[in-house]
């Protein structure tokens, strides 16, 4: 007998779901597809701890009629493309017809339908890929899935699931990314019998602020169009940008997806004045979908363009055109929660209009040069004592305090000087002391934000934050270190990103909030500032590094002057 035999359905349908449902969000991604393409104008999701347990999604779409609900649960079975030429043109989020017959493989799934046309709806429970019979019930019109226990059939995708928290974290994001472009539904999404978002029909901004209240007069918006594409953005005001945290929304015909090209133009449009920081921001494209081909990903989440360069340089030039001149925003976004564009960065270093992309991943910088004698870091008792009031301070690229030395020219970064007073202030104030803050900061945190703050409260309270909980994930700042410089809601959460050491924690804690609430690059001093600045560095025990590591001053010596005017 020969080897070769057709997989039964089952076995099938199990390979797909490994390439259609990789974890509870996926299966919560297809299930809410479903939902927008049947037209509901509510949608409400419930998920049960990490979403393995239960993904509930209700709708008032146009239902499945009764005939075609077993159908729903064949592979290739769609009502959404009939021929080859659709496939070019689909403006549904599906069409492969695989997700049903995939998510019901691996999971208990019961589906519940009615369309208007019927009086009574129907009822169909598959369990692991066993499908039951059709039962009718009653309910209002649309649909209703519920998936249980997902995964439980194959151990082994269990096995890669991460933890409940991040696996629900992915299942809220899914939330947020379709929320987001698809303003005009009533959306809500429920956790663990809590309320997460509750969000009414709107527009697109207010969408966005609805879903991220925090955001509101920080961003900036610009837009842009070409042959076949036009394109909206809401991103950070060079003010509030995050030195980890990397919230980064793109869609594309409304459908969210990433790619590196899309981010790079975004980045490439900051020119340098990111300085190794990361915006917010979030794109909403629009393109011929003859241009595009969404079906290179199974989850479709990544999408070929085929005019990708000029919407690469588009979106470039739309960006920097925000920081080239003066601009308002568009009159149909005027009188909006976004701010009208009227900073003076004239002075911004921006030189470098061809300067290489960012790197996607900003790793710590790594300095380079090696020291010579001539270039000290060991800065004279003389000049540290001296503060005299006639030292006369310069400061270039809103990020070098320079002055004159006894000896020659003294250089200092301000944001790392910035970080060594603020880690030695935090390691020298055992007590814990306080300073209230003038305007309490209220913060909303993301789940991954709040289960760090949670890792970090009792540390952040010894070095004397005072932080109430206000909410759900919502907190306000009243107190902070004494001595602090700055402390902004962005830095806050900032400082909440990353996965947390389980070592010297501590230490780590105070590295971030050092970091955070230093003075950063960019910002303009006074002359007062930058003299405070230097006093308190010279009263450092180790003034000439931060706590990362980097130089915080560099003097250059008179020789090495001369040196350069080949006067030596
Ligand atoms: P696809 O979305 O790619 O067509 P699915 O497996 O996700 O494939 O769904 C199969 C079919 O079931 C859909 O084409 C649609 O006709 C129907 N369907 C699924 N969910 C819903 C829903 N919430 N409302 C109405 N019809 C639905
Ligand atoms: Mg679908």
């Amino acid at each position: 007998m020969g080897k070769i035999k057709k997989l039964s359905n089952d076995v099938i349908n199990s390979i797909a779901a490994g390439e259609v449902v990789e974890r509870p969000s996926s299966a919560l991604k297809e299930i809410i597809e479903n939902s927008i393409d049947a037209n509901a104008t509510s949608i409400d999701v419930d998920v049960r701890g990490s979403g393995e347990n239960l993904i509930k999604v209700i709708d008032n779409g146009e239902g499945i009629e009764k005939d075609d609900i077993p159908l729903a649960f064949e592979r290739h079975a769609t009502s959404k493309i009939k021929s080859i030429l659709d496939l070019a043109t689909v403006n549904t989020l599906g069409f492969r017809g695989e997700a049903l017959p995939s998510i019901a493989s691996v999971s208990r799934f019961t589906l519940k339908s009615k369309t208007k046309n019927s009086d009574i709806g129907y009822m169909l429970t598959v369990e692991y890929g066993k499908v039951g019979k059709l039962k009718p019930i009653s309910m209002n019109n649309g649909t209703i899935i519920e998936i249980k226990d997902l995964f439980s059939n194959v151990p082994v995708r269990k096995s890669f699931l991460k933890s409940p928290s991040t696996e629900y974290y992915h299942c809220e994001e899914t939330f947020i990314r379709y929320a987001m472009v698809n303003y005009d539904i009533d959306m809500k999404l429920f956790h663990d019998n809590t309320i997460r978002y509750s969000l009414k029909k709107s527009d697109l901004e207010k969408r966005l602020y609805d879903i991220f209240p925090d955001m509101k007069g920080k961003l900036l918006y610009c837009e842009g169009e070409g042959k076949g594409f036009s394109f909206k953005i809401y991103l950070s005001d060079l003010h509030y940008l995050y030195k980890r945290s990397k919230k980064h929304y793109m869609f594309v015909n409304k459908r969210p997806f990433w790619d590196k090209f899309v981010y790079r133009a975004i980045y490439a449009g900051y020119g340098n004045a990111l300085q190794g920081k990361h915006p917010f921001f979030s794109i909403y494209i629009d393109i011929d979908p003859m241009v595009i081909d969404v079906n290179v990903h199974p989850r479709k989440w990544e999408i070929r363009f085929s005019n990708g360069d000029d919407l690469f340089n588009s979106i470039k030039e739309s960006v920097s055109s925000l920081w080239k001149e003066s601009i308002s925003i568009s009159n149909s976004y005027n009188g909006s929660n976004t701010r009208n564009y009227n900073y003076d960065y004239k002075n911004y270093n921006y030189r470098d209009r061809d300067y290489t992309y960012v790197k996607e991943e900003t790793k710590p910088i790594q300095t380079s040069f090696t020291f010579s004698d001539t270039m000290a870091i060991n800065i004279s008792e003389n000049d540290k004592k001296d503060s005299s009031k006639n030292r006369k301070y310069l400061q270039i690229l809103d990020t070098y305090i320079v002055f004159a030395s006894f000896s020659g020219m003294i250089v200092i970064d301000q944001h790392a000087a910035g970080e060594r007073i603020m880690y030695e202030k935090l390691i020298n104030n055992i007590k814990g002391d306080s300073q209230p803050l003038l305007f309490p900061i209220q913060v909303h945190l993301s789940l991954y934000e709040d289960e760090n703050y949670k890792k970090m409260k009792d540390i952040l309270h010894k070095m004397g934050f005072r932080i109430n909980r206000l909410g759900n994930r919502i907190y306000v700042i009243e107190g902070v270190p004494a001595g602090s410089m700055d402390i902004s809601a962005e830095s806050f959460v900032d400082m909440l990103q990353e996965d947390l050491p389980t070592e010297d924690l501590y230490d780590e804690v105070m590295k971030r909030i050092a970091c955070n609430m230093a003075i950063k690059a960019g910002h303009k001093m006074t002359e007062e500032e930058m003299e405070n600045l230097v006093i308190d560095l010279f009263a450092c025990d180790n003034p000439y590094f931060c706590p990362h590591g980097r130089p915080t001053i560099i003097e250059w010596k008179g020789e090495e002057i001369e040196r350069w005017f080949k006067r030596r």
